[in-house]
């Protein structure tokens, strides 16, 4: 059986080209898993909108109501870098339900991966740094609400801090959250994960892979896990518009194929989101995406 890969066309909102948030990653993305025989029928997974009770399992219900009805205060919107329009606030609604999907793939065959998420920016209050909803958070809360999982590892590996994350889910004992990022990215005020590692600028493919090799079989050793949400997020890049940590693709690969090798030779289901990646060369930035799912295939 092939990597289950859920998607849905409308995770493009149709930014313009010129916008800080490069949006026509996700249709780029797609092309680049098509041209790698990757996104077949059986594959492919359509993503369906996370309806409001999801959603509010892990947000403020005012700020749930406000995206669904487009009326999401100027200064939030601020926050989160772009208004709120119909289009946006039906992909937040998508991603969110894609990563649900994802999650309940991953408890079935393994491991599954959706072609956006990682919005871990997005706090219990409001969304911010790009992120509306915080779909891992949601999508933890609702397996434990379903009683489909009872202890959730959250691997975040994006560039940037885990704040919203944090912000939902530290403190729920049933799910542990783990940042390793750069010391120096945004946000300025990092709110406290589980276990955060910050590191300095240009840490490079050699120094990260052996950081991440030491701590790896510390955080499966803390308990039996029923899943780990791992986000992908491919802002270490090197050439990344704003990310510090210097990795090459050869350092996402080898990355990826720790993390998704550790967790799937311990048994453990894995449920990989793609998280941030910023450049104006956008198939460059989708071809990053796309190592997520290279190494992915591999354990599938
Ligand atoms: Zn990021």
């Amino acid at each position: 059986m092939p990597l289950q890969i859920v998607h849905h066309p409308d995770y493009d909102a149709g930014f313009a080209t010129n916008h800080r948030f490069p949006m026509s990653k996700y249709p780029l993305l797609m092309e680049a898993l098509r041209a790698r025989g990757m996104a077949g029928p059986e594959a492919l997974n359509t993503a369906t909108p996370a309806p409001a009770s999801w959603l509010k399992l892990a947000h403020a219900a005012d700020y749930v109501d406000q995206v669904i009805s487009c009326s999401v205060p100027e200064k939030i919107e601020r926050e989160i870098g772009f208004p709120i329009d119909p289009r946006v606030s039906l992909r937040a609604q998508l991603a969110t339900g894609g990563t649900v999907l994802a999650a309940r793939l991953a408890l079935r065959h393994g491991i599954a991966c959706n072609t956006a998420g990682g919005s871990h920016h997005a706090r219990r209050a409001q969304g911010a740094g790009f992120c509306t909803f915080n779909d891992v958070a949601v999508a933890s809360l609702v397996l434990l609400a379903e009683g489909a999982a009872q202890n959730i590892l959250v691997v975040d590996l994006d560039v940037h801090q885990g704040d919203g994350t944090a912000d939902i889910l530290t403190g729920d004992p049933r799910v542990f959250t783990f940042s390793m990022h750069g010391d120096r990215n945004y946000p300025v005020r990092k709110i406290a994960s589980d276990l955060d590692i910050a590191l300095p600028d240009g840490t490079g493919d050699t120094a990260y892979l052996e950081r991440l090799a030491t701590i790896l079989p510390q955080l499966s050793a803390r308990a039996h896990w029923d899943l780990v949400f791992y986000n992908a997020g491919v802002d270490v890049h090197a050439e990344d518009r704003l990310g510090r940590l210097a990795l090459s693709n050869d350092g996402l690969r080898s990355r990826d194929e720790m993390v998704i090798g550790h967790f799937r030779g311990l048994g453990i289901p894995v449920c990989g989101v793609i998280g941030g990646g910023y450049s104006t060369d956008v198939p460059a930035l989708a071809a990053r995406h796309a190592i997520l799912f290279e190494a992915a295939s591999g354990y599938a």
